[in-house]
């Protein structure tokens, strides 16, 4: 009868350069990046969806590990906030986080948001 999910927000410092564009974002520069990270599953008997201590572990140590004061452009080609979002969405599926969406705010305006969908 619901869909309840819950979300946990971290951050991280890191870099990034996005050659192909025509602004400034072609120039190397940093960001503080924030990162959403909602899960959703059906509710536990006891209430919850997921421990907020267990979505800390797993992000802590198959994302923030690699992407805090890192390069971007080392692991991924094209590093904009939307294809961040997917990156760290698919590692968080990849070790068994029930990710239904990934956000990643570059600034206070700006994000990205992935949608993972139902199988
Ligand atoms: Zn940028």
């Amino acid at each position: 009868m619901f869909n309840t999910s819950v979300s946990r927000s971290f951050t991280f410092e890191a870099s990034h350069q996005l050659t192909w564009h025509t602004g400034k974002c072609a120039k190397l520069h940093g960001h503080s990046y924030r990162l959403e990270v909602t899960v959703a599953s059906p509710l536990k008997p006891d209430g919850v969806v997921i421990d907020f201590g267990d979505i800390k572990a797993t992000v802590t140590k198959h994302v923030l590990t690699e992407y805090d004061h890192a390069h971007l452009n080392d692991f991924l080609p094209n590093p904009t906030a939307e294809l961040v979002a997917a990156d760290i969405a698919e590692r968080l599926l990849g070790a068994g986080l029930q990710v239904s969406a990934v956000t990643v705010h570059e600034t206070a305006a700006c994000s990205a948001t992935v949608h993972v969908r139902d199988t």
